[in-house]
């Protein structure tokens, strides 16, 4: 069987070498075992704060979707609406241009009445005709403007149907979240503190080393302590026994050669 831990190229990775975060976490004013500690501490912290933010479970990212959904229903709402604005304007023209096809009609009819001769009389019939063409044309417009009217105006109360939909479930799950969010606010607001009281004290090459080992395993756990005398406490991999008396001394900060994680001390626990 494949070993399930992959190797996590941090903190030796492009940017860091071990030793030299090695170095910049020994030249401090704190003692290696003080920031070792800290180091742990902020652990437990993010833990801590990681399992308050694990109790609102999908909520945050389904409201954010529910968010998105309703903005983007809404501009579509809004295209269509202007689409009926746009077509309702067409309308009045060709409206507009049937009374002015008409009034050219009636003044080549009149007109018809007092021909001279049979040229005139057939370009007048010809303009007739034309402008009844036009008619035509103006009415067809209309009575299409009208469908498209109606179409659109049934999807924008599809639309509204949706989005008040929508905003129901939205309004719900933001109060449920806010309910969540108010029973654990004290908790991780003095979690936050202590986190941040914690990453007051290590430096800024450690923090960011800490921060990407976090970010790449899938229990967001970046300091373990030895398990079970020893192992790692993140992969369960033996430690090799030099590394146990380094990890004991409290005097070197010690990575596990397998995952990544930072070893500590169990009597840190
Ligand atoms: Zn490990």
């Amino acid at each position: 069987m494949a070993k399930k831990t992959k190797k996590i190229e941090t903190p030796i990775d492009q940017r860091e070498t071990f030793v030299s975060i090695q170095k910049s976490f020994a030249d401090s004013d704190l003692s290696v075992e003080e920031k070792l500690k800290t180091l742990y501490a902020l652990q437990q912290a993010d833990t801590e704060i990681d399992k308050i933010l694990q109790l609102r479970g999908e909520l945050p990212l389904e409201v954010e979707n529910l968010e998105n959904e309703i903005a983007e229903l809404k501009a579509r709402s809004a295209a269509i609406t202007a689409k009926i604005d746009e077509v309702t304007k067409a309308i009045a023209e060709n409206k507009h241009n049937i009374v002015e096809c008409e009034a050219q009609i009636e003044k080549y009819r009149s007109q018809l009445e007092n021909v001279a001769n049979s040229r005139e009389y057939d370009s007048l019939n010809k303009e007739i005709e034309n402008q009844d063409l036009l008619r035509q044309i103006a009415e067809k417009n209309i009575s299409e403007g009208k469908e498209t009217v109606a179409e659109r105006k049934a999807d924008l109360e599809a639309m509204k149907e949706k989005i008040s939909v929508k905003n129901d479930d939205l309004k719900a799950k933001k109060q449920e979240l806010a309910t969540i969010v108010e029973s654990t606010a004290k908790e991780e607001e003095k979690l936050r503190e202590a986190r941040e009281a914690c990453a007051a004290k290590i430096d800024a090459r450690t923090m960011s080393a800490y921060e990407r080992i976090r970010s790449s395993c899938h229990n967001h756990l970046a300091v373990v302590s030895v398990f079970n005398g020893d192992s790692c406490g993140g992969c369960f991999n033996t430690i090799p026994p030099q590394r146990l008396i380094d990890i004991a001394s409290n005097k070197k900060m010690i990575v596990c050669e397998y995952c990544g994680r930072i070893l500590v001390n169990p009597d840190f626990e």
